[in-house]
């Protein structure tokens, strides 16, 4: 998802060649065909958005795939870059690396100063990892390595897979589901009180090309949309998208996960970027594209 709205946002500027590593060709967790790869196209410049993600539920059930297969990833592309001299790596973490109970907003400087929220604890220490690791070849190498923390992020390209998909794909397809066959309710997990931060792809691939334009430092910076709504209220927002006009169950034998999860926004901002995507336009624009690849599969 992420790697697919860069390239849209790419092409709108004058970078030279766009280079994509083929899924198919290249698996990222194995150094040798990472530096085969590397070697051969010899990039100026690396956007590391690729990484093993999912929801709540994958990542409890898939504790090494998120730890072990994001470590690699992260390893092998920042050594082979490294080889190749490239003359700037942009590493992409997420805002589950911070403390559980971190103060909100959460300023970067939160990052280590407490514990983490055990469902995602995986992917969080690996993530860390990486900005570590970005950040240690800077220090030994003076590399222009940087990391940017995005929030959570939906959009064109999603995982709509129930079991292994964040919130939002999960309530747009079951709020969909729930209107065709009229039921009366649609089923939320855990109590409706977390309250998350949302930003559309299009906004993350826009704040990006800026970091990258704009940004070197040591330190990781955070990409938020700045506002965060309640879990109950965003399955409100995507019922009405949607068109599903019954009521809201909770299911309270799936975990809620960290309480709030808001960044502090303002050192991205300061620096003259902000987001252009409502949540409500961009559930629009998310729904209409889930509505294709539906017409797109059946027809
Ligand atoms: P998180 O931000 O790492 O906790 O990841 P998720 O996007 O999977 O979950 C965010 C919040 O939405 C959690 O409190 C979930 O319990 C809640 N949630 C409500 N309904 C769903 C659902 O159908 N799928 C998922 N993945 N989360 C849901």
């Amino acid at each position: 998802m992420v790697g697919s709205a860069v390239v849209r946002r790419l092409v709108t500027e004058n970078v030279g060649e766009i280079l994509v590593a083929p899924r198919d060709k290249v698996d990222l967790t194995r150094q040798s065909q990472v530096e085969d790869w590397v070697a051969a196209v010899r990039p100026d410049v690396v956007m590391l958005a690729a990484a093993r993600v999912g929801g709540i539920a994958a990542n409890a059930a898939r504790p090494v795939d998120f730890l072990h297969d994001n470590l690699m990833i992260e390893a092998n592309i920042m050594a082979a870059s490294a080889a190749a001299k490239v003359s700037k790596l942009l590493f992409l973490g997420s805002s589950c690396i911070y403390p559980k109970f971190a103060d909100q907003p959460i300023v970067e400087e939160a990052l280590l100063t407490g514990a983490l929220e055990p469902t995602n604890q995986w992917y969080a220490v690996a993530k860390i990892a990486g900005i570590k690791l970005a950040e240690a070849y800077r220090e030994q190498y003076g590399l222009d390595f940087i990391s940017a923390m995005p929030t959570n992020l939906y959009g064109p390209g999603d995982n709509y897979d129930l079991e292994s998909s964040h919130v939002i794909p999960a309530l747009l397809r079951k709020a969909v589901a729930a209107r065709d066959a009229g039921d009366a309710n649609l089923m939320v997990w855990g109590t409706g009180t977390p309250r998350r931060e949302f930003m559309h792809v299009d906004d993350l691939a826009d704040a990006l090309v800026f970091v990258l334009k704009n940004y070197s430092a040591a330190q990781h910076i955070n990409v938020g949309s700045g506002s965060d709504v309640t879990i109950a209220e965003l399955a409100a927002t995507v019922a009405d998208v949607v068109g599903f006009k019954g009521g809201l169950t909770f299911d309270t034998s799936r975990p809620d996960g960290t309480p709030r999860k808001l960044m502090d926004g303002s050192k991205l901002a300061a620096m003259g970027w902000s987001p252009r995507i409502g949540l409500r336009e961009g559930l629009a624009d998310a729904y209409a594209h889930l509505q294709r690849d539906v017409a797109a599969r059946s027809g």
